[in-house]
């Protein structure tokens, strides 16, 4: 039974050296209902593209051992990797950036700090597109839902 939910969960490997941005993405991504695996070096990053054929990458670019320049570069050369969708992300909104990215093979690209919506509505489009290729589980709408973009009412005015 644990198998068959997992199946379900589309798996996301973030490559992200800053521990704390990676553990709070990892945690709110979990949250979101991602199967996410964590490395913290493009060596890593490398290696787990492999092992864990992840259905989508979050790249960091400044990343020891390895950058993601480089990574991407690997991964989209590679033919068991050259297929799964990686979205940049950089610390600045630096001019170049994003073509750079592009360029490198990335398949989209944002800035940090992470705006989690919009951040998830690139991974579902990565992700669909990759479903109407058969690649990924149908059921990837049913396990994800989007965070609201504000919190709801915590009072009522008029009750005070
Ligand atoms: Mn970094």
């Amino acid at each position: 039974m644990q198998n068959s939910k997992h199946f379900l969960m589309p798996k996301i490997l973030l490559v992200e050296d800053n521990e704390l941005n990676r553990d709070m993405l990892l945690r709110r991504l979990v949250r979101h209902g991602f199967d996410v695996i964590a490395a913290e070096n493009g060596l890593q990053g490398l290696l787990d593209a492999h092992a864990e054929a992840p259905d989508l990458i979050l790249m960091d670019m400044s990343l020891p051992q390895m950058d993601g320049w480089e990574l991407t570069r690997r991964l989209k050369a590679g033919r068991a990797t050259q297929h799964i969708p990686i979205i940049a992300l950089t610390a600045h909104a630096m001019l170049g950036d994003r073509e750079g990215a592009l360029q490198a093979g990335c398949d989209d690209y944002d800035t940090k700090p992470v705006d989690l919506g919009r951040l998830l509505s690139k991974i579902e489009t990565l992700l669909l597109r990759r479903t109407s290729e058969g690649n990924i589980s149908t059921n990837y709408q049913a396990t994800v839902s989007f965070p609201p973009q504000t919190q709801p009412v915590a009072f009522n005015k008029e009750g005070k």
